[in-house]
């Protein structure tokens, strides 16, 4: 029956008049709530304002009460929580069904959920169990003034354009949104709202895949995406021994050290540090380019932060027109400087 209902769903589409509000999946690991959630919820509140429709977040986990009421605080009108010891760690069958029962069930407008591994993950099996369209990877969201449908706009062919893509006959709209991109939501102590605890009924049958160990990455520890200070550094350093130099910067500054696709590409530097398109998407309050050209993959990442230095000995690199400060030299005479001033302070 699942399968003939979804063959209907994909030719006609669906009744969309039926789907009402917008859903944020507010994903948490190990009773933490990331801070996509948070900037999901930010953007969110925008869209649902806009539509003027209420704002839910859908929480997942074991014990987890806290985050339920973190999320009401941090803008959710509503927020849904399955509560089951099989949902205190991610796995795609659980986490799957839950959601796209619930989906079926309420019919939200639009849903969102943070392109994180778990996201990416999550957000193909439940456009595909839902018969809807995915956006994937959004850095852009928006309301059309006209008819109301939800413009989801991504980096396409190597991020050389930007693609505006709709979801036109099917429901929900749902995109994952890169992490870093949106604003957070604002916390308010005193916010109220409702908190719904909903039955969970899973099987063993339901869940396929076992997780036998979790091993923790470096990105948590180098954590640029927090960062509010970050000195890069790209190919121009010339040899990995240059970040030793970067990280003396940014220790001065309380920050972390950031790097070009190049400077990775080329061994310098673990992954874990990439800004840009491939890599993380930054926005700190400080941003120190050093011998990093300025190309669009690198510039998607880092140009909404807060203050850009460029320090590049090409007067012409692309990189200082997104600067707010520039500095045409060579980087081992100028970084040094910086940091003997810094000394000085
Ligand atoms: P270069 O472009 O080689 O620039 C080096 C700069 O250093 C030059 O401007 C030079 O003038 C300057 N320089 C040299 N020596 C010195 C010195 N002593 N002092 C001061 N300045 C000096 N790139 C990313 O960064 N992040 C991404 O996520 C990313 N994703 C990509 C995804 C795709 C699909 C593709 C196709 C590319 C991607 N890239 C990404 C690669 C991107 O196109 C560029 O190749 C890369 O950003 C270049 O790195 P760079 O600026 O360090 O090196």
């Amino acid at each position: 029956v699942d399968a003939i209902e979804k063959e209907e769903v994909e030719k006609k589409g669906v009744d969309i008049s039926q789907y009402k509000g917008v859903w944020v999946f507010a994903e948490q690991r190990e009773g933490e709530l990331l801070n996509v959630a948070v900037e999901l919820l930010g953007e969110g509140r925008k869209i649902a304002d806009k539509l003027g429709v209420e704002l839910t977040a859908v929480l997942l986990g074991n014990k987890v009460d806290n985050l339920a009421e973190e999320l009401i605080k941090y803008g959710a009108d509503k927020v849904i929580y399955a509560e089951d010891e099989k949902l205190e760690v991610y796995t795609t069958d659980a986490y799957t069904k839950v959601i796209a029962e619930l989906v079926k069930e309420r019919k939200p407008e639009i849903m969102l959920i943070g392109a994180t591994t778990i996201g990416r993950d999550l957000g193909p099996r439940l456009s595909a169990r839902l018969a809807t369209g995915l956006t994937a990877d959004c850095t852009k969201l928006e309301i059309d003034d006209e008819d109301g449908k939800l413009l989801q706009t991504r980096p396409a062919f190597g991020g050389n354009l930007m693609a505006t893509i709709i979801c036109p006959n099917h429901r929900p709209q749902m995109a994952t949104v890169r992490p870093g991109v949106m604003e957070k939501a604002h916390y308010d102590e005193n916010k109220t709202g409702e908190v719904e605890k909903v039955e969970v009924s899973l099987t063993e049958d339901d869940i396929k895949a076992v997780v036998v160990e979790r091993v923790k990455s470096e990105k948590a520890e180098v954590a640029i995406e927090d960062a509010s200070v970050i000195v890069a550094g790209g190919r121009g350093l010339g040899k990995p021994e240059g970040f030793e130099l970067l990280h003396k910067l940014a220790q001065k500054l309380d920050g972390v050290v950031g790097a070009s696709r190049a400077a990775v590409d080329a061994g310098w530097i673990d992954h874990a540090h990439q800004v840009g398109q491939t890599g993380t998407t930054v926005r700190p309050k400080l941003y120190i380019a050093c011998g990093i050209s300025g190309a669009i993959q690198h510039l998607a990442g880092m140009q909404d932060s807060g203050c850009i230095v460029a320090i590049n000995k090409n007067p012409d690199a692309p990189i200082f027109k997104v600067a707010d400060y520039g500095i045409v030299g060579d980087l081992y005479e100028v970084v040094p400087q910086l940091i003997e001033a810094l000394d000085n302070v």
